[in-house]
């Protein structure tokens, strides 16, 4: 019932007029009104599902009823397959957590920590070394079966951005940014380190490589050189480049059948100083309820605009099965705009992706491939 209040209260600011007494305490809540507003406010009609033609096919794995406790993770939209061992370590690590009966929180924070903890993947240790060649920003979120979301975004010099979340969480805000978010982490003990790995070095060199190709073929979209924001001088080699998006993603379901969601980035490495992507973004990056969690991957501005965590969890709060709910998102997804998605709700689990992506899965029943299948 609450979304409905959020959705009539929203459309009512559209016509909004001074309350009779502005110093009085309402009593419930008020829609203002203006004299040519409509007389009812209608919350707008779900839009039915996509209907999927045969060209829209995506990199799905789905499971039919899964019971008991399950963990999903995700290396990040087009992270290649063969990365695949590092979401399992991860979804390891954190069924073996909920066999122990810890909460889905826990063990999703601990399959993030396994993702960043492996230089292959850009979240701490390997997170994307921006533009400058010298910074490092990450940004991470999480979000519980109880809507509870906490979140750090540009934090600098933790080895674990999602402790950092973890640590907001218990604090008086939902997201915390910058130089605050650093102070605040080392404050409650995360050590001052910076994450790096000759890894993330030598996937900054590669760009630069790349750019400097696109800038002779033609192919460039941006003038990052014209918006350079930086502090410090712009790298002499650097040109333009294509995003990689490696951020890493859980999702998991405890024996109590409670649900939470955990994402961890070093966002997209050609961007303005500044920018925030998707990840400490509520509803956007990843979201978790009562009927399920999901968390996102891929080109950060598209996955706010359209809202997509909250869109596709709000769907299977309604009744969608997960994977459809999931295919409605991916449907409005070009594979030039990357979006990977993992899923879970009360009956099953979806990973899908309109690019490859590395994930992993554990589950406390058989989810062997027999139990799953590949829809592509
Ligand atoms: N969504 C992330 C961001 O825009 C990047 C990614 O998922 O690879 O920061």
């Amino acid at each position: 019932m609450r979304p409905n209040w959020v959705i009539l209260i929203a459309s009512g600011f559209a016509c909004a007029t001074s309350a009779d007494d502005p110093m009085e305490v309402p009593q419930s809540p008020i829609l203002y009104r203006a004299p040519d507003c409509p007389a009812a406010i209608r919350a707008p009609v779900a839009r039915p599902l996509a209907r999927l033609g045969k060209r829209k096919r995506f990199r799905t794995f789905v499971s039919g009823t899964v019971p008991g406790a399950l963990a999903l993770t995700h290396g990040g939209a087009a992270s290649r397959p063969e990365l695949s061992n590092g979401p399992q370590s991860a979804a390891n690590r954190a069924l073996g957590l909920l066999l122990s009966d810890a909460p889905a929180l826990e063990a999703a924070i601990e399959a993030t920590v396994v993702l960043e903890d492996d230089p292959r993947f850009n979240a701490g240790t390997g997170a994307n070394i921006r533009l400058d060649g010298a910074t490092i920003q990450m940004d991470a979120s999480l979000m519980t079966q109880a809507g509870e979301f906490a979140a750090v975004a540009a934090i600098e010099r933790v080895k674990n951005p999602i402790r950092a979340a973890r640590l907001v969480l218990d604090s008086p805000h939902v997201l915390l940014a910058g130089e605050g978010a650093t102070r605040f982490a080392h404050r409650l003990g995360l050590p001052d380190e910076v994450p790096t790995s000759t890894h993330a070095a030598e996937k900054y060199e590669e760009r630069l490589n790349e750019l400097g190709e696109r800038s002779k073929d033609g192919t460039l979209d941006f003038d990052w050189r014209r918006y350079w924001n930086y502090e410090g001088e712009m790298p002499e080699a650097m040109k333009h480049w294509r995003e990689h998006g490696d951020t890493v993603g859980a999702v998991t379901r405890d024996r109590d059948g409670a649900f939470a969601a955990t994402l961890s980035t070093g966002g997209t490495s050609v961007t303005l100083d500044g920018r925030v992507g998707d990840v400490p973004v509520y509803g956007a990056g990843l979201f978790a309820g009562p009927y399920g969690a999901v968390a996102c991957t891929g080109h950060g501005e598209t996955i706010i605009a359209r809202g997509v965590a909250r869109r596709v969890y709000e769907a299977l709060a309604s009744g969608t099965p997960v994977q459809d709910a999931v295919y409605e998102a991916l449907a409005d997804f070009p594979p030039r705009i990357a979006l990977g998605v993992i899923a879970l709700d009360q009956f099953g689990w979806v990973v899908a992706s309109n690019n490859e992506m590395a994930y992993g899965l554990a589950a406390e029943e058989d989810v062997s491939p027999s139990a799953a299948h590949q829809r592509e």
